[in-house]
């Protein structure tokens, strides 16, 4: 079995074991076709976040049942499935309350994770962390199921009504993918903004948005600018940077509403949040993978992810499993948007 193992912080290494995974009741083995690099794949490379806490390592990716346990929520040997929370208990508080990612820790919900030939996934009556996937949804685009799972979440936190105008902080795949769900879900004007000039040459030449550096001193005037001067009606932050929430609240309208996508680190200084009060502004934050479903009870984010195919493919990136460390190190440096590992 290949596995693209995390020994240290920063000491990645390809190793091939004979080791089988067995499965249990409460889970699927999975033999994985790709997995993408998620920003908290990146923690855990960083030294940032800590594989003893978490257990498995990848949590984008797509594959095929090789072993469907107990075969529970429909699950058949040979079927394709990429990786996305579909199922909460519907009995604990935050399930009845509309929270249901919150419902368990994923934490036990993947060994040893997507960036391992083979995975078991748990896949209960009460809990599921997978989506069967349609033929014409690639193996690659498919590891975009769970951060689009997570971008689904942001749009639906944005409350969005038609033309809305709508300004990303962080060009990521989480805040980019936001963006592509609020264009199918009637926004207007959507505007890019990061800080990283790399970055932003790599979204001009795709083409999807209009995109501003923050860096420059006149970010703000540009915004308005493009916004008749009001500011944008909702703001999506998703840098990870603290300070960058002081920035959305110059850049959202009177009124106006922000979404924190962000995973941050470490606190602020000098923060003013004054324009809360003096522009009504409404700040919701956004904690995802959640269940995102249909009235049938089929995922609803396969569908947009079919939707989105070609937009999505100009922000992936696909190595081969041997430069699996390359892979890692271009996410970290931001050369690649989503880097994708094929197996
Ligand atoms: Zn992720
Ligand atoms: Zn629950």
């Amino acid at each position: 079995m290949r596995e693209v193992k995390l020994l240290a912080p920063r000491e990645l290494k390809l190793v091939e074991t004979e080791k089988k995974i067995q499965v249990t009741d409460k889970t699927v083995k999975v033999d994985v076709k790709a997995c993408g690099i998620c920003g908290s794949d990146l923690a855990l490379y960083n030294g940032r976040r800590d594989l003893t806490n978490e257990h498995y390592f990848g949590h984008e990716f797509s594959g095929i049942i090789t072993d469907p346990g107990l075969g529970k929520n429909g699950i058949q040997k040979g079927m394709r499935v990429a990786s996305e929370l579909v199922k909460g208990c519907g009995i604990c508080w935050f399930c009845r309350n509309g929270l249901q990612n919150y419902c368990k820790s994923l934490n036990y919900a993947l060994l040893p994770g997507g960036f391992s030939e083979e995975t078991l996934v748990t896949n209960e009556d009460t809990y599921s962390f997978l989506s069967p996937i349609p033929e014409e949804l690639d193996d690659i685009t498919a590891t975009l199921l769970e951060p689009a799972n997570c971008a689904f979440h942001v749009a639906m936190k944005a409350n969005v009504k038609p033309g809305d105008t709508v300004l990303v902080f962080g060009l990521g795949a989480i805040g980019l993918i936001a963006a592509m769900i609020l264009k199918t879900l009637g926004a207007g004007i959507i505007i890019g903004a990061d800080r990283s000039q790399k970055r932003i040459e790599q979204m001009r030449k795709t083409g999807l948005f209009d995109v501003i550096n923050t860096a420059d001193a006149d970010w703000l005037d540009q915004v308005k600018e493009m916004t008749a001067k009001e500011g944008v009606d909702i703001v999506v932050e998703a840098t990870g940077a603290p300070v960058v929430l002081s920035e959305a609240f110059k850049a959202a309208r009177t009124g106006g509403r922000i979404v924190v996508a962000s995973v941050y680190f470490g606190a602020v200084d000098q923060f003013e949040p004054l324009p809360i009060m003096r522009k009504e502004l409404t700040i919701v934050g956004s904690k995802g993978p959640a269940p995102q479903l249909k009235a049938d009870g089929t995922s609803a984010v396969v569908d947009k992810v079919l939707q989105l195919k070609p937009d999505l493919e100009k922000i992936i990136t696909v190595y081969d499993y041997k430069d699996a460390i390359q892979a890692f190190e271009d996410a970290r440096s931001g050369a690649a948007i989503k880097a994708v590992v094929k197996f």
